[in-house]
């Protein structure tokens, strides 16, 4: 959130979070046991032969439908996110978690997930989507609840898991565990009054970033702030004073001026405000 901003409701504010959202995240299936090995497994352990059998036949299928580009499938038993790519370009080569629900996905899947990762294609995000939603009651510690919220962390200029992962290590000692996606694409670009950067689910711990971050002339530094100042969230509680909601204490906003580029953040904000909100 941007404090400034919020403060002269007068001024089209981009707020960034009100911390509350009824989004969930959720997803997977397939053997039972491979899901077993995969949850015995120390982390620092040799992978299961199990599980590198299951992650190249993943891979060998999702290749198949892949133009160019080599991709390298680690499983996993997250309970939060589904589906994480890291584009490294140079290489041409993506790495690609994917939750162990996908181990049989069938190939109207794998080839859905060919065309996200390779082109962050929007039908096969839907087509992902309702797969995780029909397989959500195999995600660890979910029941047959509400349906699942795809987690989609590779955008066209940003990759949220990379800055997620450094803001984590950097800032957090690697103790904050949410989930972090880019929010739901939109339509024709308009000028909006405002703009919620970014919002933080207590329930989900889920972090949803607004889309209108995701551009070229938004700079990575920007981008971190919003992501750090959400990951914050599940550090503070939100407290109530006065029998209101307390998001930002002033602990909470103590603790967001610690990061490294906080003036350069919020200066950028400022002079950027009305492009940010056109989109
Ligand atoms: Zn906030």
């Amino acid at each position: 959130m941007s404090e400034a901003l919020a403060a002269t409701p007068a001024v089209p504010s981009a707020d960034p979070c009100t911390g509350s959202s009824s989004l969930t995240s959720a997803g997977a299936s397939r053997a039972a046991g491979l899901v077993e090995v995969m949850r015995r497994r120390k982390s620092a352990a040799p992978t299961p032969a199990e599980i590198t059998e299951a992650q190249d036949s993943l891979e060998r299928r999702i290749r198949a439908h892949l133009a160019k580009g080599r991709v390298q499938v680690t499983l996993t038993d997250n309970r939060y996110t589904m589906i994480s790519v890291r584009r490294i370009s140079k290489e041409k080569r993506f790495e690609v978690r994917l939750h162990h629900m996908f181990a049989d996905a069938d190939p109207v899947i794998t080839r859905a997930l060919a065309r996200y990762i390779a082109e962050n294609d929007a039908d096969a995000s839907r087509v992902l989507g309702d797969f995780i939603d029909a397989n959500s009651d195999h995600v660890r510690g979910r029941g047959r609840r509400a349906p699942a919220q795809v987690i989609f962390t590779a955008g066209e200029n940003y990759d949220l898991r990379q800055i997620y992962d450094e803001i984590n290590a950097r800032y957090f000692d690697n103790r904050i565990e949410a989930a972090i996606t880019w929010g739901a694409r939109t339509g024709r670009p308009r000028r909006r009054n405002s703009i919620k950067m970014g919002s933080y689910s207590v329930e989900d711990r889920l972090i949803r970033i607004h889309r209108s971050l995701d551009r070229a002339f938004v700079p990575r530094f920007f981008v971190a702030w919003i992501v750090f100042h959400e990951m914050l969230h599940q550090v503070h509680d939100i407290r109530v004073k006065n029998g209101r909601r307390e998001f930002h204490s002033k602990e909470f906003l103590a603790d967001e001026e610690q990061f490294a580029d906080y003036d350069q953040a919020r200066s950028w904000e400022r002079q950027h405000l009305d492009a940010l909100l056109t989109y």
